[in-house]
């Protein structure tokens, strides 16, 4: 399996980076993290065919993580699409994302493609694959965001990630409220860490990797002031801890496979 970072950048728009997006390229399917805005360009500059896509997953609906769908599906309709898209998101936010593509002339009965939008649960288990799975759980970003505690509105959630494949645990942080955020899995063992960058301090990744025995750590979601600290921190990293770090870019493709 390929992991594939299609976007890298933060909430500012960068020449350099597109915003959030992942990729897993999976033999048995194509999954897409996010499709932060201007996701379908950037798919086309890590030459990705939209047709390989079966799932999109949010983690939430800031517009760095969620307002190139609407162009996205656009294109899967122009390139004549025929195979059914699912978009999995969190409760209760079905209707807000039926309501954003009509508004943007986008009905489902007219797509050419089946669309079909699958609300989950936290800690649901989501099996994609005989050996793939993951499950969401809701972290403190948007509460830290807003400064209003929307604890118990399902409308304002943002979730982390824990992937399971062949046994092994990825861990995407997505966009979170603070350090505190790193622990929200800690009742698994985690292999790979794919960290946010904006909202967490490159020594609290350090450490959590650290005390949870991680192998593997990715930085992504990078603001571009900060961009060279970052990359040369990541090196600096590198040197006498018991993990392997690095600052990734568009189109930089992780083998899941080797690494395990
Ligand atoms: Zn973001
Ligand atoms: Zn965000």
């Amino acid at each position: 399996m390929n992991i594939v970072f299609i976007g890298t950048s933060s909430g500012r728009t960068s020449l350099s980076r597109f915003h959030s997006s992942i990729l897993f390229e999976h033999n048995k399917f194509g999954l897409l993290i996010d499709a932060g805005d201007g996701a379908a360009k950037a798919l086309l500059a890590a030459d990705k065919n939209y047709n390989d896509i079966n799932f999109i997953l949010f983690t939430h609906y800031h517009a760095d993580h969620f307002g190139g769908i609407g162009a996205l599906i656009t294109q899967m309709k122009i390139y004549g699409r025929k195979k059914t898209l699912k978009i999995i998101t969190n409760k209760g936010l079905k209707s807000p994302l039926i309501k954003f593509l009509n508004s943007c002339y986008m009905f489902l009965n007219d797509l050419g493609f089946e669309l079909i939008i699958i609300e989950t649960e936290i800690d649901d288990e989501i099996k994609l694959a005989k050996d793939f799975s993951f499950r969401l759980r809701k972290n403190r970003h948007i509460q830290k965001k807003s400064g209003i505690d929307f604890i118990d509105e399902p409308k304002f959630i943002s979730s982390s990630i824990l992937f399971n494949y062949k046994g092994k645990h990825i861990f995407y942080t997505a966009d979170v409220g603070s350090d505190k955020d790193l622990e929200i899995f800690n009742d698994f063992s985690i292999d790979l860490l794919i960290a946010e960058s904006t909202h967490l301090s490159l020594k609290s990744i350090s450490d959590f990797a650290v005390k949870s025995k991680i192998k593997y750590v990715y930085l992504t979601h990078i603001d571009e002031p900060d961009e060279k600290e970052i990359i040369s921190s990541a090196k600096k990293m590198n040197k006498g801890k018991s993990f392997a770090v690095e600052a990734a870019f568009d189109g930089m493709t992780i083998n899941v496979t080797d690494e395990f």
